[in-house]
């Protein structure tokens, strides 16, 4: 939020501006405004607004244009959330992916915070930590995105630890084996192990997103986002956790959702006993390389050789992610993560979501 004992400052700067300059400067204050208040026009846009306005986690929500060109042409612009949220923020970096696409890093000069913008061609998202408030930019299609101040207490992160058969997997050794890549062999290492993802979105996904540009844009900033998570102090690289998530390939998958669990039996002649476990049918359907279904998502992961498989989806969890295993082998290395959970700020379902099928649990007594 606004700091407003800086607001008399503020307007004497105003003042004094203009009577030194006349209008300019205030115009040029106003023009380096990210966001103009439109509203949306067309059914899809209106639905999706619904969606967003309805949702728990949602705190404030206004619909803008974005004046996009000022991300690639200005150092410094004003990021207008809402008004008692209003920060000028410098930009720290570009990071260019091609023509037209790149990951825009931006810190706020007042507070500390993690800012960032994907642009993909015409599509723009973004997530933001700034001080102890959240928010997103979410595309509602064409040229309209939503601006949403979102309450970290609302979110649900994950229901992996509920469903997995945390009892059982105590008893085992966990040996994660993502390809590669270990926890127990990472912090010798100069350089970070690579983590490859592949991600493969649901239409039902790809529709709520608007087109195939913002979910692509949306797993672009995912992946952006998890990597700044790995990194963890900007002073001392030492300090920060050697993983860099690569998202090798992303695609649409053929694939209708559902919400659907089934009781799933494993580990019977691992453990001498059997586990029972209440998998979303999806996770089992998607881990299955047999059953008809999501198949050739083993032929696509084997020719990018990813370590990890992420369904996107939209409407499977009313969480944000779920895992197939915590301390998965190479043939459970699936997850499951919502499309706008993907690169929630604070929340990174993405990391969230890997670091279960390296062996990661959510309470510490657990390991
Ligand atoms: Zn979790």
């Amino acid at each position: 939020m606004v700091n407003f004992a800086h607001r008399p400052i503020l307007f004497m700067y105003l003042q004094v501006s203009l009577l030194l300059n006349f209008l300019p400067q205030a115009v040029l204050s106003q023009s380096n405004n990210l966001f103009t208040d439109i509203e949306a026009f067309n059914s899809k846009q209106i639905e999706r607004f619904n969606r967003l306005i309805n949702a728990e986690t949602t705190i404030a929500l206004r619909t803008v244009s974005i004046n996009s060109s000022l991300l690639d042409n200005s150092d410094s612009v004003i990021l207008n959330l809402f008004p008692s949220a209003t920060f000028t923020v410098q930009r720290s970096e570009i990071d260019w992916r091609g023509p037209n696409k790149f990951i825009w890093h931006g810190e706020a000069h007042d507070k500390p915070s993690s800012i960032m913008f994907s642009v993909c061609e015409n599509s723009i998202t973004g997530t933001f930590i700034i001080g102890r408030d959240l928010f997103r930019v979410i595309p509602l299609g064409d040229a309209l995105h939503a601006v949403v101040h979102l309450d970290q207490s609302k979110r649900k992160v994950c229901t992996t630890e509920s469903q997995v058969g945390v009892a059982a997997s105590k008893q085992i050794e966990l040996t994660p084996e993502l390809g590669s890549v270990s926890l127990a062999n990472t912090s010798s290492s100069a350089q970070p192990d690579v983590i490859k993802v592949l991600m493969v979105y649901t239409p039902q996904a790809r529709s709520q997103a608007g087109s195939e540009q913002n979910i692509l844009n949306e797993i672009q900033l995912a992946e952006a986002a998890a990597n700044q998570s790995y990194d963890l102090d900007d002073t001392d690289p030492t300090n920060d956790i050697p993983l860099e998530l690569d998202v090798v390939y992303a695609t649409e998958i053929n694939y209708t959702e559902t919400s659907e669990r089934e009781a799933f039996t494993s580990k019977c002649e691992e453990l001498g006993t059997c586990v029972i476990t209440n998998k979303l049918k999806a996770l089992k359907q998607l881990q299955d390389p047999d059953d008809g279904i999501m198949d050739d998502v083993h032929d696509l992961r084997g020719i990018h050789a990813a370590d990890v498989v992420v369904l996107v989806t939209s409407n499977i969890l009313d969480v944000s992610g779920e895992a197939f295993e915590i301390g998965a082998s190479t043939e459970d290395a699936f997850c499951i993560i919502e499309w706008d959970k993907l690169a929630d700020p604070g929340g990174w379902s993405l990391p969230h979501e890997v670091g279960h099928l390296q062996g990661l649990r959510h309470e510490n007594d657990l390991n």
